[in-house]
């Protein structure tokens, strides 16, 4: 039984915001603080890393948006701590600009090739500095909220594909039952249907009906009338076998089952099968009319459909066929066209 729908979960998880926050890695503390002054005027996070062989561990926890990186120190020079950057995943992309004492072609060529993406003379211009951390900083945040977004919008997408599945197949179900509801009865009747045009075979309907059920209702409830509708359905799909048969619940205490390529023999001891069935599972039904147990009336139509013809003829011979075993003293089996017992 569906008693409500699943939780479909399509959270879509924020774009972080980020602050332009700088690593300087210098070996001058006095430089350093140049640059620190000269960046005051400005909301940047300011880190200074006096020690090159912590550099690296300092860039991974501090995240930076640029890392400003002199060139000439005493441990590891400049250039190879531009490589070691490169070569960790978590500082790969983050923007770095070198810091050189002077202009050098052949040092400032190998800063770029080494995968520097600025090269600025010692000490810069206060507003050179700050337009070039904004500019090399912003296009880094950029780009990782892209990311972001770009994943939550994938992650979400899965979630929505998913969430469809669910909703696709609830929305073919019968609430109550958990068996095929009238919807997805309408939907396979009709591409069975086609299919049986195209290889003109037969095609059988079964209609089936529970007996005085409304006095059921009235003598045992109507949970139990809903305890019992579960348990007929649940009784009518074991009645079953093929994987391209389906029981449906039409509509209140009637149900449906389309059995696609079976004649009408086969469809009769489906049918009668039914019966049966329902009859062994002696649910109780002291007010009934026809029995001391529960008990259905079954009607049964086969057809070889012609080109252009509709299903609901079927459906409507079906439905006649059950009316006459209502009318014949129900609890019994009558196919359109001839009965039998
Ligand atoms: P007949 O043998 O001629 O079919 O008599 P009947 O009483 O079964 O037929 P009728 O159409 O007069 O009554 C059907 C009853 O089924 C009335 C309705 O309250 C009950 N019913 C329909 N849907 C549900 C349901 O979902 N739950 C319950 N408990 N009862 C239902
Ligand atoms: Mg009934
Ligand atoms: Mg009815």
């Amino acid at each position: 039984m569906i008693d409500e729908l699943p939780e479909i979960d399509l959270g879509f998880e924020d774009v972080q915001e980020y602050k332009i926050t700088i690593l300087l890695v210098d070996d001058q503390q006095m430089i350093a603080e140049v640059i620190r002054r000269a960046l005051t005027t400005e909301d940047f996070d300011f880190h200074y890393c006096k020690n090159p062989t912590e550099a690296l561990k300092v860039a991974e926890k501090l995240k930076p948006t640029i890392i400003l990186q002199d060139l000439v120190m005493p441990e590891i020079d400049g250039l190879t701590m531009v490589k070691f950057y490169r070569a960790n995943p978590i500082t790969a992309q983050v923007p770095i600009i070198v810091l050189s004492t002077k202009e050098e072609p052949e040092i400032k060529s190998k800063a770029f090739e080494f995968g520097a993406n600025d090269y600025l003379v010692k000490l810069p211009d206060k507003i050179e500095l700050i337009a070039r951390i904004r500019y090399h900083s912003q296009a880094y945040i950029n780009q990782k909220q892209r990311d972001e977004a770009f994943k939550a919008l994938r992650k979400s997408q899965q979630r929505l594909a998913q969430a469809n599945k669910i909703l696709q197949r609830l929305s073919s179900l019968d609430g109550l039952t958990g068996i095929a509801n009238r919807r997805r009865f309408d939907q396979l009747l009709k591409k069975e249907w086609l299919r049986a045009i195209r290889h003109s075979s037969s095609i059988s309907i079964i209609m089936l009906d529970i007996d005085f059920f409304k006095l059921f209702n009235d003598t045992y409830g109507h949970q139990g009338g809903d305890d019992c509708l579960k348990q007929v359905a649940e009784t009518l799909e074991n009645s079953i076998h093929r994987e391209t048969d389906m029981v449906a619940r039409y509509g209140g205490e009637e149900f449906v089952a389309i059995l696609p390529e079976t004649g009408v023999h086969g469809a009769l001891e489906v049918a009668k099968n039914m019966c049966s069935k329902i009859e062994d599972q002696h649910i109780p039904h002291k007010n009934s009319k026809v029995a001391d147990h529960l008990t259905i009336s079954v009607g049964v139509a086969t057809a070889i459909p012609e080109r252009g013809s509709q299903p609901e003829t079927l459906i409507a011979a079906a439905d006649k066929a059950l009316y006459e075993a209502k009318n014949n003293g129900r609890n019994q089996v009558r196919s359109a066209g001839f009965h039998s017992e």
